[in-house]
């Protein structure tokens, strides 16, 4: 497919039990840029990443994907729900990456095991990819999730608070990382709890209080109008619930 990637919302409702988690949001996201997703606690930032990815039904409106397929959107949960109890190695979390091209049967060869190596260079952790990932810290874990997405070579990628407990070199590290993907017109979508990061290292942002408030350029979007009109609306739909 060619063009610029686009995510486009129109008119998005998602419910949970009928109570509307995101409310009439409409806009697009855009390859090429780099967007946060902001807003209090229980705004509907998880929950518009998961309707992205198809994990829950639209209560109203559509989404529609230019120059990308849904298959080529990645998904980072918050909290990685990856058991670092089970004696997984680094290598083969990273190599799940590749499930969609090997397929049931398809075989790991030696360009994809270097591509898997080269991933974990990538992210700063050569030679890890024999390690058992039970022991790794916090940052290393989301490093070797970060190199999973990077032999993915989704077109879209969605980072649910990536950046949570994880430590400063290391959050530099990723978003270097998301950085190359933008530059190689990727749409990539984080939600972010940090305003200096995102208006320091973001295009774009978007402040959902369960309704849209703004969403544009991370100046004006992060305005402390909007964050406080964000505040404001979040009360009212929490005194609501
Ligand atoms: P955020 O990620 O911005 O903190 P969420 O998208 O997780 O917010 O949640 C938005 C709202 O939807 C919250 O009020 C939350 O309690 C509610 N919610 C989230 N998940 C569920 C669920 N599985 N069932 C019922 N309500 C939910
Ligand atoms: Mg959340």
């Amino acid at each position: 497919m060619t063009g610029p990637a686009e995510i486009r919302l129109r008119d998005l409702t998602v419910s949970y039990e009928r109570m509307p988690a995101v409310h009439h949001l409409s806009g697009a996201f855009q390859g090429g840029r780099l967007s946060a997703v902001m807003g209090p606690n229980g705004a509907g930032k998880s929950t518009l990443l998961k309707s992205l990815v198809g994990l829950l039904p639209l209560d109203e409106g559509d989404i529609g994907l230019s120059g990308l397929a849904r298959r080529e959107i990645a998904y980072l949960p918050q909290h990685a729900d990856l058991d670092t109890s089970f004696p997984i190695t680094v290598f083969d979390v990273v190599a799940m990456g590749l499930w969609q091209e090997l397929g049931l049967f398809g075989r790991i060869d030696a360009a994809r095991t270097a591509r898997v190596n080269e991933a974990l260079e990538t992210v700063g952790l050569p030679g890890f990819g024999e390690r058992p990932v039970t022991n790794l810290s916090v940052g290393q874990l989301q490093r070797v999730l970060f190199a999973r997405l990077l032999i993915q070579n989704a077109k879209a990628i969605l980072l649910d608070e990536p950046f949570a407990a994880v430590d400063e070199r290391t959050v530099q590290e990723l978003l270097a990382v998301m950085r190359r993907w933008r530059e190689e017109g990727r749409i990539v979508i984080a939600v972010l709890h940090d305003l200096a990061m995102a208006r320091t290292a973001f295009d774009d942002a978007l402040l959902l209080a369960r309704e849209p408030v703004a969403w544009g350029g991370v100046e004006e979007t992060l305005g402390t109008d909007n964050l406080a009109r964000a505040r404001y609306i979040s009360d009212g739909w929490g005194r609501a619930a």
